[in-house]
């Protein structure tokens, strides 16, 4: 059950320089392999995903699998991945997105959503918005509608909500 007291950044541990010098990544192990805050982490993001009334889950290759996928279970949901380019099996579409250099694409299988799907879905972490921006256009060009995309954790300095054309649910900030 969710505990409104629950302290979820005492679980996160930002580590400095990683993956590059300037960077302070927040690094969700501890709290994955802490059993009960990460059962409360998830209990508490589900009660914000439920208003959205979703009818699949999405979860963005790596670490939104292990968002994604367990959230699918606890809302009785199915769950799709979308992954880095030439991961899938099958028939794709993906979605080619600008970073601050170069490019990047995700991809889904062409058959992973239908039209009148609600899709939710889920990351760990919002930084700049571009990964989950480009999520949200590649859902919507295989039909889906998208109600809400969530992550445990947002950085709001970048303001990556602002990119988002849809609601934005997270449980911690850091600024
Ligand atoms: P962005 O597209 O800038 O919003 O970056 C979001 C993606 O990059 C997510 O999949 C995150 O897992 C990862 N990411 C970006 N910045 C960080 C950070 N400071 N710590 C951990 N993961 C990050």
């Amino acid at each position: 059950v969710a505990d409104a007291a629950f302290d979820l950044k005492a679980h996160i541990r930002g580590i400095p320089d990683f993956p590059k010098p300037g960077i302070l990544f927040y690094d969700i192990s501890t709290l994955l392999r802490h059993g009960p805050a990460w059962k409360a982490a998830m209990d508490l993001l589900a009660e914000r995903i439920r208003p959205a009334r979703p009818t699949l889950l999405a979860g963005i290759e790596s670490r939104g699998f292990l968002m994604a996928a367990p959230m699918a279970l606890e809302l009785g949901l199915g769950f799709i991945m979308l992954r880095k380019p030439r991961k899938l099996p099958g028939a794709t579409i993906g979605y080619d997105y600008d970073l601050e250099y170069g490019t990047d694409r995700i991809e889904m299988q062409a058959d992973a959503v239908k039209p009148g799907d609600r899709v939710v879905l889920l990351d760990d972490l919002l930084a700049t918005g571009g990964t989950m921006a480009a999520g949200v256009e590649l859902l919507r060009r295989g039909g889906a509608e998208v109600p809400m995309v969530a992550t445990l954790i947002e950085l709001t300095f970048l303001n990556g909500r602002a990119r988002i054309d849809a609601p934005v649910e997270t449980l911690v900030a850091y600024d």
